[in-house]
């Protein structure tokens, strides 16, 4: 299973991008980030570095 954003509580602050292993995340509108769930590997780190702990299972 794919890590997802929840968009509405996602600060942009790019924390989750610089983190991921495998390059997953990128910016969307407004700085938000996304996950490519097709990339994933859910290995939780954006999730323990997340200030807004705004990324979910
Ligand atoms: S769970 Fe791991 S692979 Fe998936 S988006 Fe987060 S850091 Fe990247
Ligand atoms: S670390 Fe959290 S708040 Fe920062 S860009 Fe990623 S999802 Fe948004």
């Amino acid at each position: 299973m794919a890590k997802i954003i929840i968009d509405e509580h996602c600060i942009g602050c790019g924390t989750c991008e610089k983190t991921c292993i495998v390059g997953c995340i990128s910016q969307i509108k407004n700085k938000k980030r996304f996950i490519n769930p097709d990339a994933c590997v859910d290995c939780g780190a954006c999730q323990l570095v997340c200030p807004s702990k705004c990324i979910i299972s």
